[in-house]
């Protein structure tokens, strides 16, 4: 296996100001494999749905390159489910509710083939299954990347510090970097964040672009100005797929290569947004990504010379 990902694969019910979606697949983990599929051929899925998971997304991911072995399904229970409400600015959500449901029963044992993985993606979920996970790999992994999110810090914040410090790169959005650091000031929570264990960590703003963070230097990336945002969700995560898929296939972890990943990250996300949940990203063309990222190139392409 070239990356393992483990992270919820859910249903989620989303509201807009503009629209409905009653209930569509989604999750941090399905999300992250569509996305680092573009890059990788074989790559490993940790999660458990219950038997209510439609077989139709289990083969649009084998096909893609995701295997399968690492997602338990339990007989007779009910998947995750998720449910949010986008304010008028659709860029911020209130979470409706959380049915945590066979996640409660989550223990994975990781196949013999996930254990060497190289690269290893720990997506948004209980900071005790991302520890097991890590736990169970036969050497440290090339990279760790982890996302994580409000929920957990407010249930599992002890755990949460523990597995950060077992990883390489952070990413979290704006208001849980404040939350996670006590900071208002991004910059100084980012100075805080980086010495509880990661290498460098990653600022998602939305709309707003995402900030990458070392101990001395910082980059931005802008968030492509989309006409119609359709639904956000799985925006963060489709980033993190493609920031570390990118990273997988091109084996550089400098802060240069870094950069791209994000450039890279933030392309594929912008898509993401085109439609409600997965959709957008089962139909997304190489051809598509391309284009995409030279458009980011030409959006902060500037030239010039100073006077005086
Ligand atoms: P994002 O918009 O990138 O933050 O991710 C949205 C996805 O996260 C949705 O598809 C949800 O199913 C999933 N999700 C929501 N709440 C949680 C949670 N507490 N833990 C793990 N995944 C979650």
């Amino acid at each position: 296996m070239q990356l393992i990902t483990v992270g919820t694969v859910a249903f989620d019910r989303i509201e807009t100001p503009f629209g409905v979606a009653e209930k569509t697949v989604g999750g941090a983990a399905t999300y992250i494999s569509l996305a680092a599929s573009v890059f990788l051929d074989k790559m490993g899925l940790v999660s458990v749905v219950g038997d209510d998971f439609p077989e139709a997304t289990m083969d649009q991911l084998r096909q893609r390159g995701v295997d399968l072995q690492g997602l338990e399904v339990l007989q007779g229970k009910e998947s995750f489910f998720w449910a949010g409400r986008y304010h008028y600015d659709m860029n911020t959500r209130d979470t409706l509710e959380t049915r945590l449901n066979v996640l409660l029963d989550l223990d994975p044992t990781l196949p013999e083939d996930y254990r060497t993985a190289p690269y290893v993606m720990l997506g948004n979920l209980d900071p005790t299954v991302q520890a097991k996970v890590l736990d169970q790999m036969t050497e440290r992994p090339a990279l760790v990347v982890m996302d994580t999110m409000n929920f957990w810090m407010d249930s599992a914040m002890e755990k949460l510090r523990e597995v950060i410090g077992r990883v390489d790169i952070l990413t979290i959005n704006d208001a849980e970097a404040r939350q996670l650091s006590g900071e208002h000031s991004l910059v100084k929570a980012a100075g805080k964040i980086l010495t509880m264990g990661p290498k460098y960590l990653v600022i998602k703003k939305g709309e707003h672009g995402a900030l990458l963070f070392s101990k001395d230097r910082v980059f931005f990336a802008p968030a492509l100005p989309l006409e119609d945002v359709v639904d956000p969700t799985g925006a963060g995560d489709t980033f993190a797929g493609g920031f570390i898929g990118f990273l997988a296939r091109t084996q550089d972890h400098s802060f240069d290569n870094l950069k791209r990943a994000i450039i890279v990250g933030s392309a594929l996300a912008s898509f993401c947004c085109e439609k409600f949940g997965i959709e957008r990203m089962l139909e997304v063309s190489r051809e598509d990504i391309d284009q995409r990222i030279q458009e980011f190139v030409d959006l902060v392409d500037f030239d010039i010379e100073l006077v005086g």
